[in-house]
């Protein structure tokens, strides 16, 4: 699938639209979901253009879990709890509704997820928590 550059993530990233942002270096950003399926979702994303995990170069792929395992450690030790479901939506036919691949972190069970992409987080409690995220980096 061809890159829209104009999709929301890769606004994000030129910093043309905000994002509670965790982590970032030259190939990644790690920020928090605006409507998170529990307290603490995050987004690991690569900076390269891919939309899905099937067209992510091999090397960014491999360089990008390695950021997902440091964000995942990071929201355990923040949130003091264990469990973290790793979700990536490869496809519209799988629900994916940003075209800009990216790995959700969600503190959380796969029995107690919240409904995906459907309601916005409060603001200010999503600012908190990574804040405390940040701290455990
Ligand atoms: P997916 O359906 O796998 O593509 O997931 C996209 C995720 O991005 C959803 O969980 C949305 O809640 C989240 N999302 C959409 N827009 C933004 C945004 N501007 N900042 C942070 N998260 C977003």
């Amino acid at each position: 699938m061809a890159y829209d550059d104009q999709n929301i993530f890769a606004k994000i990233l030129r910093g043309e639209i905000p994002a509670i942002k965790v982590y970032e270096d030259e190939k990644t950003l790690a920020f928090m979901d605006i409507m998170p399926q529990a307290e603490g979702h995050t987004l690991v994303i690569p900076k390269s253009p891919a939309v899905t995990l099937l067209d992510l170069d091999p090397e960014d792929a491999a360089y990008t879990i390695q950021i997902v395992q440091k964000v995942a450690k990071a929201i355990e030790t923040a949130l003091e709890r264990k469990g973290i479901v790793l979700m990536q939506l490869s496809g519209e036919e799988a629900g994916q509704t940003v075209p800009h691949i990216h790995f959700h972190l969600i503190p959380s069970s796969v029995h107690q997820l919240g409904k995906h992409a459907s309601q916005m987080g409060d603001q200010a409690k999503i600012v908190a928590l990574a804040e405390k995220i940040k701290a455990a980096l």
